[in-house]
């Protein structure tokens, strides 16, 4: 897709800082870090968002999704959690029309991010 800016940052065009690749998907650090190491995963097909996954995609980029949870924590022994996010449609709030998955640290209750 050639306007999407998430195809971008898949082609090099866009940098980012890769969490995580593979041949299936790319996860990377938010441009705007919900706490610290805020990642986005997505697939490196371009799919608008979840209404418009396949069941072998949807699988492929799921099994995914606890490895680079766990190494995100791994990363950062601070922290203690971590929310999974996914906005679709303009009325969810989606803003990227190139589905992903947000991955946000949590760090407890006293670290000012809770
Ligand atoms: P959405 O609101 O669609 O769920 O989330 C889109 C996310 O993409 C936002 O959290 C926003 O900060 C992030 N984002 C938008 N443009 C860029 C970019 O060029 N690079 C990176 N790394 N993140 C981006
Ligand atoms: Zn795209």
């Amino acid at each position: 897709m050639e306007d999407c800016i998430f195809c971008k940052i898949i082609a090099g065009e866009i940098p980012s800082t890769t969490v995580y690749e593979d041949e299936v998907v790319k996860a990377f650090l938010d441009i705007t870090q919900v706490t610290p190491g805020h990642t986005l995963v997505i697939p490196k097909k371009h799919v608008p968002d979840l209404f418009a996954y396949d069941e072998e995609l949807a699988s492929q980029v799921f099994a995914r999704i606890p490895k680079i949870a766990r190494a995100i924590k791994a990363a950062n022994p601070e922290v203690v959690g971590l929310n999974l996010v996914n906005n679709n449609g303009q009325a969810a709030y989606q803003s990227v029309f190139h589905s992903h998955f947000h991955l946000i640290p949590r760090f407890g209750a006293e670290d000012g991010f809770a």
